[in-house]
Order: structure tokens, then C-alpha cells, then sequence
């Protein structure tokens, strides 16, 4: 399997070579050539397997350069009822994503039972083994550096820490994630991982990683990687949880199913549309935006028009706020009939900070066939349906799974269960619980207490020279 970029000017690679790197080099996204069919027979098959047996069959399609053996192995120190136990509601952890029913024709897929109880959990776990794998083989480091509002960030350093050769920068903005996220990250002591608390906003973080990035020499120079959302590996191992939800909610291969993803950049229901464009009988994919919702403008309108940070509010469900999609370049190449000459055009608008508008063109007629419908949600919709799941269902959503719960009502198919992904635990998101319930959000016993741990962090002024030279002095 090679992989090609979305603007058709860099070369086809192996998954091993683009494992460690994020853009290509003609700034497009990676995407393998053509999306392995599932066959019937396979699909018959796959219903019976664990988790990281499925994991395996599905992945093995994409990764032809780890020998079987070793990619097995990896995939079954991953997906393991331990690391994924902080299951809710009576889930099973050996199913590594449970479902919990709502009622008749409606769930939600726990996906969040990982160690940082978001969804990113999921694939940045398996990102962390395969890139110790990788490094290993080739004898190489890698220094990661990143900036985070919350989920991404503790994400990795849990998915990095303690392996060799990898080294972990977590640019954060100080003081403003919330005391459980500030106290997941900071407490560990690892002694490869290095917060960094900047003196700033979230976007004052990301401009010192753009900055770091942008600095070719610096970055050859102390193997400056990333593990942001556009990866390829982190989209591939997404794919994995639609084919098990699918399993779940059906008793037959003949069934259909829905699913509506709680949305940003794009990266999950992108492994949704890979999924079905693989044959998964998905008949939609419902996209759930909060205000930010440049996204479920476009699936209505035809138009993108990517936000400036000043449009772009800090809500209620901040893993969303975003002012474009990162991952969303990926979509529009196969809807454009997989021309890179189009994505090109189109992106250098983007890039611009401009809109495009496919509504009057042959690729908008075409879109049906993708089976994407959207919808948003905003703070008051979001606490309405805290309280309406809690009062119905006796299940306490997380404000983010709330905007696809709400979104997803609106687009039941009869006779076809909907499955929401459940994106986190409310107990990130305290604050809003509280309003929502006049409750504290439950949370798993062994993360009790966790913000009386002693926290390792630097806080430092946003200053890229000050944070290259603190790379260099703890790279050695
Ligand atoms: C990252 C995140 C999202 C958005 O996912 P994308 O892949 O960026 O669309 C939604 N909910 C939560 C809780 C997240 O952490």
C-alpha cells in the first residue's frame, strides 16, 4: 500500500515513512492510493474477533511494511481491556468500546475509556507503539513537540511516556485547562515528558510550534516530530471502532447503521468515511458541530470558509472549537473525484485565509453518495441535553457527546440504529456538569484525588528563542 498526497506533488510512500511525519512535502494530506474492499466473507468473519483482532485485520490492510507478526503484537499490547478499563453505564472493557443503550434504535460507543478519558486515547496509544517500534528498527529518536487546549496534549505524553527514544515538548496555555486536565498532564513523571505552561492563550502555544516547525534547520537538527490530527496512522487506527460499533449495534451484516461524530478537525468521522467508503454498511454519517461550525456550513451550503481566530468562540465543548478542519482536506479529494489539481486550487484559497464554494459544481450534486448529513449545537442545546439524557436514559453525557446526542436526535432514519461516539467522560468537563445537573460528574475511583499530586511544569513567556533553547538543554 502506498500512500499519496492530497496535492498530487510529493511522491507515494510507504506507512512506515509517513508514520513519523505530518504534512507531506507539498503541504497535503497522506491518503492510501485506493480503500481496500471488505468483502462479505470478511465481514462475516471479522463479527467474532476481539477487539485487537479486528484491529489487526483492518489495520494489516493499510500497513504492508511491518512483518505480520510484529504489527500483531503491537496491536494486541494496545487494545487491552486494562488499558482501556475506565469503562460507565455496565460496559464491557474486553470490547474496548462498549456500547451503552438509550433506548430502542439509539446508543452511544464509549470511546473514551482510555487512560485520559477522551476519544484520542484510542489512537494515540497505538501511535506511541508503533513509533517506539519504528525508532527502534531504524535507530533513530524522535523529539515531539506539540501545544494543547487539553485532550491532544495528555493524549500523547500518556501514549509516550516512558518509551525509548521519544521525548515529549507540551506547549499548554497557563491556567487555562480545566484543574483535572492541568493535573493529568503535570503529574507526570516520566522522565521523558516536559510540560511547558505558556504564558498566553492556546493560539500563542501553536504559534511556537508553527514557528519551531518552520525552522527546517533547527528541526533536522533535533528531530522535531508531531502527532498532530492530520497523522495518517492516528486516522487508520479510528477506522477500526466504526467496524465494532457496527458489530455491536447489529445482529446481522444486513443491517445498517448511523453514526453521528461529535466533530472538529475532522479526524474521526474521517475514519468514519473511510469506513464506509470500505464497504462498512454505514447509511449515514451524521456530523454534530458546536457553534463553531464551519463544517455543518458547509455540508448545507456547499461553501467552506475557514474562521479567523476571532470568529471563533471558546465554548462549553472546547475540543471543537476550531476555526478550520484540519483533516477536512482528506474528505473534499474524494469528493472531487480524488483530483490533486482541484485540491490544489482549492487549497491555495484556504491557505489564504479564503472560502470555496462547490455548490454550483458536478462533485456538490455527487455528494449523496457520501451519506454525510450535519448539524450544531450550542451551550443552552448542550445543558438541555445533559439534563434530558440524566432525567431519560439515568446516563450523564459529556458536553461533546451532548452536541452529537442533540444533532443525532434530529437525524434518526427509522428502522436504522443510530449510534452516537462518545467522545469523553463528563468528568473533564466538571464545570458544565455542575450547571447542566447541580452535580459533580462520576469519575473513575483511580483518578480520585488526582489534583493533590505534585505537578511538574516550567512556565515560560511565549518566546520561541526561550523554548528552542529549553529543546536543546533536555534533548542531550
Ligand atoms: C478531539 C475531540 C473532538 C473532535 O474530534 P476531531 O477528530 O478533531 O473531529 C471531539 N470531542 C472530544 C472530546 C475531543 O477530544
Amino acid at each position: 500500500m502506498r500512500y499519496l498526497s492530497t496535492r498530487g506533488q510529493s511522491a507515494p510512500q510507504a506507512f512506515c515513512d509517513i508514520l513519523l511525519g505530518g504534512l507531506a512535502p507539498d503541504g497535503g494530506l497522506y491518503l492510501p492510493e485506493s480503500y481496500p474492499q471488505i468483502t462479505r466473507a470478511e465481514l462475516d468473519a471479522w463479527r467474532q474477533l476481539s477487539y485487537a483482532d479486528l484491529a489487526f485485520e483492518i489495520l494489516s490492510k493499510f500497513i504492508d511494511d511491518i512483518p505480520a507478526a510484529d504489527l500483531k503484537a503491537i496491536v494486541a499490547k494496545t487494545y487491552t481491556a486494562d488499558v482501556y478499563r475506565f469503562t460507565r453505564n455496565g460496559g464491557n472493557a474486553a470490547e474496548i468500546t462498549p456500547l451503552t443503550k438509550l433506548e430502542d434504535g439509539l446508543y452511544t460507543q464509549e470511546l473514551s475509556n482510555g487512560p485520559t478519558l477522551a476519544f484520542k486515547d484510542m489512537a494515540m496509544q497505538l501511535l506511541g507503539n508503533l513509533f517506539e517500534y519504528v525508532l527502534d528498527q531504524r535507530g533513530q529518536s524522535i523529539n515531539i513537540l506539540g501545544a494543547t487546549s487539553g485532550d491532544t496534549g495528555s493524549a500523547a505524553e500518556y501514549a509516550m511516556r516512558g518509551k525509548h527514544n521519544v521525548k515529549v515538548f507540551m506547549l499548554s496555555p497557563d491556567g487555562k485547562m480545566s484543574a483535572f486536565q492541568r493535573a493529568q498532564m503535570y503529574s507526570l513523571t516520566d522522565a521523558n515528558i516536559f510540560n511547558i505552561a505558556v504564558r498566553g492563550m492556546f493560539d500563542d502555544a501553536q504559534d511556537i510550534v508553527k514557528a519551531v516547525s518552520n525552522d527546517a534547520e533547527f528541526k533536522a537538527k533535533y528531530k522535531i516530530g508531531a502527532v498532530n490530527s492530520i497523522n495518517w496512522a492516528r486516522v487508520a487506527a479510528q477506522i477500526v471502532y466504526y467496524f465494532q460499533g457496527y458489530f455491536l449495534a447489529t445482529k446481522s451484516n444486513d443491517e445498517q447503521v448511523a453514526f453521528c461524530v461529535p466533530s472538529g478537525n475532522f479526524g474521526n468521522i474521517c475514519a468514519g468515511h473511510i469506513a464506509r467508503q470500505m464497504g462498512l454498511p454505514i447509511a449515514k454519517l451524521v456530523l454534530a458541530t458546536n457553534e463553531n461550525d464551519v463544517l455543518d456550513e458547509f455540508f448545507k451550503t456547499g461553501v467552506y470558509r475557514p474562521r479567523t481566530s476571532a470568529e471563533t468562540s471558546v465554548t462549553s465543548s472546547p475540543s471543537m472549537d476550531i476555526s478550520k478542519a484540519s483533516n477536512f482536506e482528506r474528505f473534499v479529494f474524494d469528493l472531487v473525484g480524488r483530483d490533486p489539481a482541484i485540491v490544489r486550487e482549492l487549497w491555495a484559497k484556504v491557505d489564504k485565509g479564503e472560502a470555496f464554494d462547490l455548490s454550483s459544481t458536478v462533485h456538490w450534486q455527487n455528494r449523496e453518495r457520501f451519506g454525510f448529513v450535519s448539524g450544531k449545537s450550542s451551550h443552552i442545546d448542550r445543558i438541555n441535553t445533559i439534563r434530558f439524557a440524566q432525567g431519560r436514559y439515568n446516563v450523564m453525557l459529556d458536553t461533546h457527546t451532548a452536541d452529537g446526542l442533540k444533532v443525532a436526535l434530529e437525524n434518526r432514519i427509522p428502522g436504522v440504529n443510530m449510534v452516537v461516539l462518545e467522545t469523553a467522560q463528563p468528568a473533564k468537563f466538571e464545570e458544565t456538569i455542575r450547571e447542566a445537573l447541580g452535580a459533580e460528574p462520576v469519575r473513575p475511583a483511580e483518578l480520585k484525588g488526582i489534583e493533590a499530586l505534585e505537578q511538574h511544569v516550567v512556565v515560560m513567556d511565549p518566546e520561541v528563542n526561550a523554548i528552542k533553547q529549553f529543546i536543546v538543554e533536555h534533548v542531550q
